[in-house]
């Protein structure tokens, strides 16, 4: 999934651009209002994190010229800016969502996910193989077709390997989609949550590629 980061601030641009692609996100960031209009015609982004105050072209004036052109990008709107004439011009002009700076990275993760899910429909709210699959509405797995219940943990554990299926996570990246910022993790805190998600999904769902991490083979 490709994120399209669009922040002139250096500091958020760059921890955002870190913890989306810990999250299993691709991201191009671009820093001026012309770059991301130019970004967003070429397509092809999940979604677009969108900054209002913007050098050469205010975000506001980004999102009015892409849903001129007809492009229904999801964009989330991040700004510092909380007047409400702000929130319901973008709101009005196809902004899917509006969060306001400061945030808390997990909601903007779970507010990205809601509006992804929205704009495709809840057809698509299956991630991950034919044999293990996560209802991203439920936050069920599916093994095989038959649904189990999954804590949040569970849950953040099975989404961040079901999202690339294949893909090597490395101990750095699920702990980071597992928990939060600032919160205390014990060393072997993932070797538990997976030992105890193979007793539920079987035990060889997530294979250990050892040095690196954890993947789930694709079907
Ligand atoms: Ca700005």
């Amino acid at each position: 999934m490709r994120v399209l980061l669009v922040e002139d601030d250096d500091m958020i641009g760059r921890s955002l651009m870190q913890a989306l692609e810990s999250a299993g996100w691709s991201v191009d960031w671009v820093r001026d209002g012309l770059l991301a209009q130019s970004a967003m015609s070429d397509g092809g982004y999940t979604c677009v994190l969108l900054d209002l105050g913007l050098p050469k072209q205010d975000g506001t004036e980004v999102l009015r010229r892409a849903r001129e052109r007809g492009d229904l990008t999801p964009v989330l709107v991040l700004t510092a800016r909380d007047g409400l004439d702000d929130r319901i011009q973008n709101l009005d002009l196809g902004a899917d969502d509006y969060v306001l700076k400061p945030f808390e990275f997990r909601e903007l993760l779970a507010r990205m996910r809601a509006v992804i899910r929205r704009r495709d429909g809840s057809a698509h709210s299956l991630v991950g193989t034919l044999a293990l699959q996560l209802d991203l509405t439920t936050r069920e797995v599916l093994i095989e077709g038959e649904r189990e219940a999954l804590t949040a943990r569970e849950f953040a554990l099975l989404h961040a390997l079901l999202e690339r299926p294949g893909a090597i996570l490395s101990r750095d990246q699920l702990e980071h989609r597992i928990y939060g910022w600032g919160e205390e993790v014990t060393s072997n805190a993932v070797d538990v949550l997976i030992h105890g998600m193979r007793r539920k999904i079987g035990p060889d769902a997530i294979r250990n590629v050892r040095g690196l991490g954890w993947r789930v083979v694709p079907a």
